[in-house]
């Protein structure tokens, strides 16, 4: 594939995520006839949360505890060049010590991170949750082991091992990761879809349920996203978020608002499942597929084209674990924004 095309996608993959996961910020944890009430109508561009949500000391425009979890993988990743769990447990410890307030964390993620600050090492600090919170930080693995799903599926499980345990967030880790990484490869003759199916399959192993709902949402396109959505679930359990998710973005592959807005809308676990679906989108069509203003106006955009950018230079060939070009980055970390 074109370099240039490539990069964009790795940008997308980024960018998508934190547009998605911040357009979601201020629907998280509301009810469809909460978010009429409190917003009048519909979502359909960056927000300030109501006054009272647990997000209201922020900006419009800013993402929440995915997308920092995220930008701490992916700059683990390229400072070490490989998925090393101990220095990755260290990078998501440093997040659960050094940014108060969390945004919105993940009771999972908190605890976990509780186990490393009291010495317990990345083996043993996860707990045993079906949570979405390993999954969400996995598109950067899926990005920079693109081209090494061998190496792809014992980086995602490692690092999942950090904070969850639970067979289900297991698979879904290694959903996400597979299915960014079949999605940024993908080109004309590819099927949205298919790839989908070749994600169930992988993680059919680990377990089978996930993988099921995974093949299950490829058969329920047809049905319109409000009732699609109920039918799947919108909870933070990676069970129902991931295929939440992965149904939002085989609705709309390549249309980025059209995908993401009725994640954003249902509320629940919103900002996770924007998040995922806009990754998917940014993955399989590309940063043009997002609108710029969303691009521009995002939190930390630099940082988050930045550390896509140093993920494409340095993403995982078959033959060498040398990067392709010399990345400097003396960047402050991407989640270290308060
Ligand atoms: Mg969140």
């Amino acid at each position: 594939m074109d370099p240039k095309e490539l990069t964009s996608r790795f940008i997308g993959t980024i960018a998508g995520f934190a547009i998605g996961d911040a357009l979601g910020m201020p629907t998280q944890f509301l009810t469809r006839d909460q978010i009429r009430r409190y917003y009048g109508k519909a979502i359909t561009g960056f927000r300030k949360a109501h006054p009272g949500h647990a997000s209201d000391f922020l900006p419009e425009g800013s993402y929440t505890d995915d997308t920092q979890m995220m930008l701490a993988t992916a700059e683990c990743l390229v400072e070490f060049r490989r998925m090393d769990p101990a220095r990755q447990a260290e990078a998501l410890l440093s997040w659960y010590l050094n940014t108060m307030p969390h945004r919105t964390p993940m009771r999972a993620n908190i605890r976990a991170c509780r186990h490393l600050s009291a010495g317990r090492s990345w083996t043993k600090s996860g707990v045993f949750s079906g949570g979405c919170g390993a999954a969400v930080r996995m598109p950067p693995v899926g990005l920079f082991f693109y081209r090494c799903p061998e190496a792809l599926v014992r980086a995602a499980l490692d690092d999942c091992m950090i904070t969850h345990t639970d067979p289900r967030a297991r698979a879904s880790s290694v959903a996400v990761a597979y299915l960014v990484a079949r999605l940024v490869q993908a080109n004309e003759r590819s099927s949205p879809g298919e790839q989908v199916l070749e994600a169930a399959d992988k993680v059919s192993s680990v377990d089978q349920d996930v993988a099921a709902m995974l093949r299950w949402v490829t058969q329920i396109c047809h049905l319109a996203p409000e009732e699609a959505l109920f039918e799947i679930g919108t909870s933070s359990d990676a069970i129902e978020a991931i295929p939440a998710a992965v149904y939002c973005f085989l609705k709309h592959p390549r249309q980025f608002s059209q995908a993401v807005l009725p994640a954003v809308n249902a509320g629940d676990a919103s900002d996770s499942i924007a998040a995922l679906a806009g990754s998917f989108v940014g993955a399989y069509a590309g940063l043009g597929a997002i609108p710029q203003q969303w691009v521009q106006e995002v939190e930390n955009r630099d940082v988050l084209e930045g550390v896509a950018e140093n993920l494409a230079a340095l993403a995982c060939t078959k033959n060498a674990s040398e990067p392709v070009v010399n990345v400097t980055s003396n960047r402050q970390p991407g989640w270290k924004t308060q």
